[in-house]
């Protein structure tokens, strides 16, 4: 994952660390070349210009410390940035000590929405909540018995209704259902479509307001770039929702769409997926990543 972001930024690091002295000629130098792999990356073209204009302010106005090379220097104010960038200290969902917690997931179809409720499902279940899984997608058909077939490999109850193809009345009625049975969290899938459509926004907003999730989140392909971040924009606009969950970041060298994301919609990446298996579910750490892409 990230390897040819990664690969870039070390390139450009490894120049800058064997200088002597932190110039406002190397800075620019510098700055130019992070620049260029962050529109490699195909991150949003707004987003690396002000992100190379924070770095550009911090390194110009530091000190080189005698305890540090220029070099150790702008790589730390870069990873500073970096992790500022993508979310700081990072935020983790809500889920309510009483009561029943209500997740709700959106996002376009093939974004692997289906396969992260159970993912997460999954691992509320290891942290002892009692899991409930909606099929709310009524549009693909396959969706409900995939759901089923994930919901069995975990031992979590799905709930559906057959041939219904209301799903607001799905996510109240699987509501109604968790509260006679005392199961404290709803994880409810809802339909995608291929591209944005007024439709499907209408849909999610429809169970959205009936059922006041706890959080909301939106589900999203790293492996989509620009895209993500455009649709992101676009049910924010419509939806709005509490965080953000990247996945097929297994299949993502370039890190436009993780990297672009957050600056876009102003909205918290929560987790990330990077594999089709169940277990592939990280809670995001905005630090980490940043160590991880400059290596
Ligand atoms: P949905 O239409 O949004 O519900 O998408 P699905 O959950 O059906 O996923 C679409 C495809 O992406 C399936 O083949 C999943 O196995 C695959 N998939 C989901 N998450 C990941 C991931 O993190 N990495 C990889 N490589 N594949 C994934």
């Amino acid at each position: 994952m990230l390897e040819e972001l990664t690969e870039k930024f070390e390139r450009v690091l490894k120049k800058v660390t064997g200088q002597g002295r932190l110039t406002e000629e190397n800075i620019s130098e510098t700055l130019r070349e992070i620049r260029r792999v962050l529109l490699d990356a195909d991150v949003n073209y707004k987003v690396a210009k002000q992100f190379i204009e924070d770095v550009k302010v911090k390194a110009l106005g530091k000190e080189v410390l005698t305890s540090i090379t220029p070099g150790q220097l702008i790589t730390k104010i870069i990873y500073d940035e970096l992790t500022r960038l993508l979310g700081g200290n990072g935020a983790e969902i809500k889920l309510n000590p009483s009561g029943i917690t209500t997740i709700m997931l959106i996002g376009l179809q093939g974004c692997g929405k289906t396969t992260f409720s159970a993912k997460l499902a999954r691992l509320l279940k290891s942290k002892k909540r009692d899991v409930l899984l909606v099929a709310a997608d009524v549009y693909r058909p396959a969706a409900v018995n995939q759901l089923k077939i994930l919901g069995k490999q975990i031992d979590v109850p799905v709930f559906s209704i057959d041939d219904s193809k209301d799903p607001v009345k799905i996510a109240e009625d699987a509501l109604e259902y968790a509260r006679q049975n005392k199961l404290n969290t709803v994880i409810i899938d809802t339909a995608g479509r291929l591209h944005i459509d007024e439709e499907m926004m209408r849909e999610a907003a429809a169970i959205k307001a009936k059922v006041n999730p706890t959080e909301t989140l939106f589900v999203v392909d790293s492996m989509t770039g620009q895209d993500a971040v455009n649709s992101a924009k676009a049910f924010h606009e419509k939806v709005d929702f509490d965080g953000i969950v990247i996945t097929k970041l297994d299949g993502d060298s370039r890190g436009g769409c993780v990297l672009s994301i957050r600056a876009v919609v102003d909205r918290p990446v929560k987790f990330v997926s990077a594999g089709e298996k169940l277990d592939s579910i990280e809670v995001f750490y905005p630090d980490r990543l940043a160590s991880r892409i400059l290596g």
